[in-house]
């Protein structure tokens, strides 16, 4: 992958990266459209496919993450990836079944709240693994997803302080006809769970609207958010939070351009999403 990228740079062929863990949907393909945009047509995209380990908890799906990889490389070929990038465990993490592997990418302070309260383990896995697939891909643009904010936000910062030479584009959420935001880990829920799964952008929804005329406290949306949650028999709410939309700092009075983010559970499945109020 190394050679290619320095190849292509010698070249001077641009390269954008969408780095993801497979079982690809439109929301995955909307990122490989940006790329593309970025790259013009004689640019290399590369999609990078790796469930990566470190950014599961020792609780979490990591062994039953959904997978299909023949469908993954048919939705790459139709949507225009030059190259599918798929590292094997031993190249991302050299000698770690032996506890040889040493080295971490920690971002300090915009993962300590929300994911990374429920998840204390998971951005550092993330940030390890991007930075991993920087230095493997050479990009000059890499593109991510809002439906991770928080994700996209400790990534920018990263990219900052650890001086990587690229840009990082942010691309809009794709959601479904009802309003769900596509996920590979849709995939885990039954047809009732995934009924009350819109129990995510209706909570947005009625928090926008909350705050469109007047600031409201936080902790009246977030018993509204409860509220909703309630209703809806499988769901259980993990986190809500509001907070600046850059700065990820948290607001206690919530006003018209804040940014709002929930985790709930559906059953076993543990779903996110984000909006801006
Ligand atoms: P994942 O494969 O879930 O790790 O996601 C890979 C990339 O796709 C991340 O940058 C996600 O933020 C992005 N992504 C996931 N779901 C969506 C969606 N519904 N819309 C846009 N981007 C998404």
């Amino acid at each position: 992958m190394q050679r290619a990228a320095v190849a292509w740079r010698q070249q001077g062929r641009r390269i954008g990266l969408v780095p993801t863990m497979g079982y690809l949907h439109d929301g995955h393909i909307s990122l490989v459209r940006e790329a593309r945009k970025r790259v013009g047509p004689d640019g290399a995209v590369v999609l990078s496919l790796y469930v990566n380990p470190t950014q599961f908890g020792p609780t979490e799906d990591l062994s039953r993450y959904p997978r299909d990889l023949p469908r993954d490389f048919r939705l790459c070929r139709e949507a225009g990836v030059d190259v599918v990038f798929l590292p094997s465990d031993a190249v991302m993490y050299p000698g770690r079944d032996q506890g040889a592997y040493s080295t971490y990418v920690v971002e300090e302070r915009l993962s300590q709240g929300m994911e990374g309260v429920s998840r204390p383990t998971h951005f550092r896995g993330v940030t390890t693994v991007v930075a991993k697939l920087f230095n493997c891909v050479l990009p000059e643009v890499a593109i991510f997803g809002a439906k991770d904010w928080q994700q996209a936000a400790v990534i920018r910062r990263m990219t900052q302080d650890l001086n990587f030479p690229l840009k990082i584009v942010v691309s809009p959420t794709r959601r479904d006809t009802d309003g769900v935001a596509l996920s590979s880990r849709n995939k885990y829920l039954n047809e009732d769970e995934r009924r009350q799964a819109t129990v995510l952008i209706e909570s947005i929804r009625a928090c926008r609207e909350a705050v469109a005329r007047r600031k409201m406290p936080a902790a009246q949306l977030r018993e509204l958010v409860q509220q909703a949650v309630a209703l809806r028999s499988s769901a259980r709410l993990d986190y809500v939070e509001f907070f600046h939309p850059e700065t990820l700092e948290v607001a206690t009075s919530v006003a018209r351009g804040h940014q709002m983010a929930l985790a709930v559970f559906v059953g076993k499945t543990r779903l996110i999403d984000n909006g801006r109020l």
